[in-house]
């Protein structure tokens, strides 16, 4: 026999006879791979063996995986250990730790911020048992774990990461004429050509973001083909008119994006809507189809708090509050902020976190240059003071290419067809076009996407 448990009468029998004349040598370690009393600022470890010989001696994320070793008395309760051998594990990153009074023999394994047993035997059964233990951390076994956890990284950075990052973000003001149709699509053309693949859906029966995308050629009833398939049957249909199937290509920026486009009926079917109970939550489902296809939604709103408002934001994760910082418009961010509210009871009812405010977007702000140096700060310092709402870096200004980009048009032999671009394929190095790239940034920044 080599270990008779007998021998230990004291802490330092279990040191000398268990640990250091038996176990360390049957698990394959020599003396340039184990270390004894062992100080790590105010720890003090019995033992600490490494798989590979770590000279200096360093702890850290980088070392190779190490097991602690700590001798009790055994006339001490191993129980009464456990938790200050947590401590050295967690704290110090070393993988195993072993514990004995020589009587019982105990194997804890770190995982994250706490340890597990994952072997436990008694002191007269080790030499029966030592093929396990040595499995577990034998200087074989650390060396053989450590590679196979190397090879594991390096194959997952090689793999893409498949995470679910796609976000949606509603572009909101109960106030008509803000800015909200120009922010969405030359903020959807920015955000593309930054590579992101972006869906934009239009929630206003105006149709406005519709129109700016491109997507109605011509003015006449006879050739509407948005009518059967539009955001409408979308919300109506549970199980028909998938994201996929309805929205379009826009070629109004370049690279393209995808909008799925609204219809004036959307007005007309409001109440009946308002009847299906399920319609809130429809779109988030058909979402959820297409959130490998695309990184951003952004979703633009009626200048109301109708029910297409409420969808909206019940379906948002973010939410941009454009602002013309007029009296009027700020003194209806009090409306947009009650609005909020009850969408965020609606969410704690569905479970769904609360939808997160980016803040407000300062939009059509007049490039005058007394305006500009003295009443925008001012106006803009009395939002969060006055509403507690963020103030967004980025100005849009009042910019007359904006309106143009929107407004233009070709000629196919005698007939005036629309051909809207956005501001960063109109004019590329226009004040405007650089606003809405900065914009861009600053918007992947806050939703974490760059
Ligand atoms: P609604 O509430 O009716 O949907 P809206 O908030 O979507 O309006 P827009 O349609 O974007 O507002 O803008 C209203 C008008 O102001 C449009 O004619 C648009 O071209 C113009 N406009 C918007 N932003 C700017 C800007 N920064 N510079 C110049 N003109 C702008
Ligand atoms: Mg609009």
């Amino acid at each position: 026999m080599l270990f008779n448990p007998e021998l230990c009468r004291n802490e330092s029998e279990v040191e000398s006879k268990l640990i250091v004349q038996y176990l360390l040598p049957q698990l394959g370690y020599t003396p340039d791979t184990w270390h004894q009393e062992v100080a790590v600022g105010s720890i003090r470890l019995d033992f600490l063996a490494f798989g590979v010989q770590v000279v200096p001696l360093i702890l850290d994320a980088n070392s190779p995986l190490s097991v602690v070793m700590e001798a009790k008395s055994p006339k001490q309760n191993l129980n009464h250990h456990v938790l200050r051998l947590r401590h050295y594990l967690t704290s110090l990153n070393v993988r195993f730790g072993l514990l004995t009074n020589g009587k019982e023999i105990r194997i804890y394994q770190k995982l994250r911020d706490d340890i597990q047993l994952v072997f436990q035997c008694d002191g007269n059964d080790v030499e029966e048992k030592i093929e396990e233990i040595r499995g577990l951390i034998g200087r074989e076994s650390l060396k053989n774990q450590q590679f196979k956890e190397q090879l594991e990284v390096q194959v997952s950075n090689l793999e893409p990461k498949k995470e679910h990052s796609m976000k949606t973000i509603a572009i909101y003001h109960n106030k008509g004429g803000v800015g909200k149709t120009t922010t969405v699509v030359n903020l959807a053309a920015a955000i593309r050509k930054k590579g992101k693949r972006v869906l934009v859906i239009d929630f206003d029966s105006q149709a406005n973001t519709t129109f700016a995308t491109g997507l109605v050629k011509f003015d006449d009833e006879e050739f509407d083909d948005i009518k059967e398939s539009n955001l409408l049957q979308v919300l109506q249909s549970e199980d028909f008119y998938p994201i996929s199937e309805v929205a379009r290509k826009s070629s109004f920026c370049n690279p393209e994006i995808f909008v799925v486009p609204a219809h004036i009926d959307l007005m007309r079917n409001e109440t009946d809507l308002n009847d299906l109970d399920g319609s809130r939550l429809i779109l988030i489902d058909k979402l959820e189809s297409v959130k490998d296809e695309y990184d951003v939604v952004l979703i633009d709103t009626p200048p109301s708090l109708n029910l297409y408002a409420r969808i909206a934001l019940i379906t948002a994760d973010y939410l941009i509050i454009p602002s013309d910082l007029k009296p009027f418009a700020n003194q209806g961010l009090t409306n947009v902020k009650e609005f909020i509210k009850g969408i965020n009871t609606f969410r704690r009812q569905i479970r769904k976190p609360q939808i997160e405010v980016i803040g407000v977007l300062a939009c059509k702000i007049s490039t005058n240059n007394q305006f500009v140096r003295h009443t925008l700060p001012k106006r803009l310092e009395a939002i969060p003071k006055r509403y507690g709402l963020e103030v967004m870096d980025t100005v849009i200004y009042d910019r007359d290419d904006l309106a143009k980009c929107a407004e233009k048009t070709i000629l196919v032999g005698d007939m005036e067809l629309a051909d809207p671009v956005s501001i960063l394929d109109f004019k590329p190095d226009s004040s405007a076009a650089q606003e809405f790239e900065l914009l861009a940034i600053e918007v992947l920044q806050k939703i974490g996407l760059v």
